[in-house]
């Protein structure tokens, strides 16, 4: 990742012993020097990361991510990274083209307030995607090349974090059942008509009202559309008890995602989840057998966000001109992807005359439905 080129630029985090480009280190989590391995120790902030009004956002949100930054596009994908100003990028993380642009940052994106730094070295990351590959036998050699290996990239992935205070008003209908015993004819099977008594199930409604009290923390959404949210779904879970204030220190040396997903969409889908909690809250509450006609008006009295950047690594690549991801968890090392399958591979597998016989039966099985 490193060359000369950002060695002799003046950075933020300049070396003490030469001079170079500190960057962010998972293993020793803290700034290391590429050149000569001299480290700088980064201390904890161990206050808790502040939260913001989203009814404000637009306004007083904080653009300033402690250091230049120079938003890339790319042009086969879209997808838009933030690097260190002093940096440059051979290939899309996301689909791995080399169809890069230099983006004038008209919308600048609003800051971090807290980050989870990556725990997964690029060494250990790259050892999970062969331990990983090597275990699909269909997979194309080409995959498994020297290429794959090595476009591997540690980015941050931007996340909304909503809190709110929530108070409904509500009107439904109530059901409850209650049974009555009737008399009903039928015809037996002799074709005589017979009487027999009969339980018939009623519904009573009743109408409901009331008033419905939620707090809501951490509401958390995806800020990103530019990798298969099934795949970020995959490495899931994150240990967000180790969310740090956000320092531009951790972010050095990796790159960080814009979010396409911005902060207004953001809200409206956590809303979403939001008002699904309270109806099933406030059914609950109605209690009953049944319930129709349900009305909620909903007061949002306070609405916190903040964005969080969690550590991810990509690789991408292009074959046949399909685009894959793979994904690993940067601070757990989980790992999630989808690898194509050759074919000649599952051909090969079956060699002479009961081979043949296999590929019919795998055939009719795949097909026959
Ligand atoms: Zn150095
Ligand atoms: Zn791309």
């Amino acid at each position: 990742m490193s060359d000369n080129a950002s060695k002799v630029n003046t950075s933020k985090y300049q070396c003490r012993s030469c001079g170079g480009n500190m960057e962010f280190d998972p293993e020793s989590q803290s700034l290391k020097c590429p050149f000569c391995s001299d480290t700088a120790p980064i201390e904890r902030d161990e206050e808790k990361p502040a939260v913001h009004d989203y009814r404000t956002a637009d306004t007083s949100a904080s653009h300033n991510w402690g250091e230049e930054k120079r938003l890339i596009k790319c042009e086969s994908c879209g997808a838009e990274t933030m690097i260190d100003s002093a940096k440059s990028a051979d290939f899309c993380a996301f689909c791995g083209s080399s169809h890069i642009l230099t983006q004038e940052d008209t919308n600048p994106a609003i800051a971090p307030e807290t980050v989870i730094p990556f725990k997964i070295s690029k060494n250990q990351a790259t050892e999970a995607f062969k331990q990983w590959i090597s275990k699909k036998k269909f997979a194309p050699n080409a995959l498994k090349s020297r290429h794959t290996m090595e476009s591997i990239s540690g980015v941050y992935m931007p996340f909304w974090s909503f809190d709110s205070k929530t108070e409904s008003d509500y009107t439904a209908e109530k059901g409850t059942y209650y049974y009555t015993n009737e008399m009903k004819t039928f015809t037996d099977s002799d074709g005589k008509v017979q009487t027999r008594e009969e339980k018939i199930r009623h519904t009573r409604w009743e109408k409901v009202a009331g008033n419905y009290i939620e707090s809501f923390d951490d509401v958390n959404i995806v800020a990103s559309d530019n990798v298969s949210q099934i795949l970020a779904k995959d490495i899931e879970p994150y240990k967000l008890e180790e969310l740090t204030k956000y320092d531009p220190r951790y972010i050095s040396g990796f790159l960080a995602e814009r979010y396409t997903v911005d902060i207004h969409q953001g809200w409206n889908m956590a809303k979403n989840e939001i008002d699904e909690e309270i109806a099933s809250g406030i059914i609950e509450e109605i209690g009953g057998d049944e319930h129709r006609n349900l009305n909620v008006t909903t007061d949002y009295q306070t609405i916190d966000y903040k964005l969080m950047m969690l550590p991810i690594w990509i690789s991408s690549y292009r074959f046949k001109d399909k685009v894959y991801n793979f994904l690993v968890n940067g601070q757990t090392g989980k790992v999630a992807g989808k690898a194509p399958t050759s074919w000649a591979k599952v051909l090969g597998l079956f060699g002479g005359i009961a081979g043949v016989t296999a590929i019919i039966i795998l055939l009719i099985k795949l097909f026959g439905k």
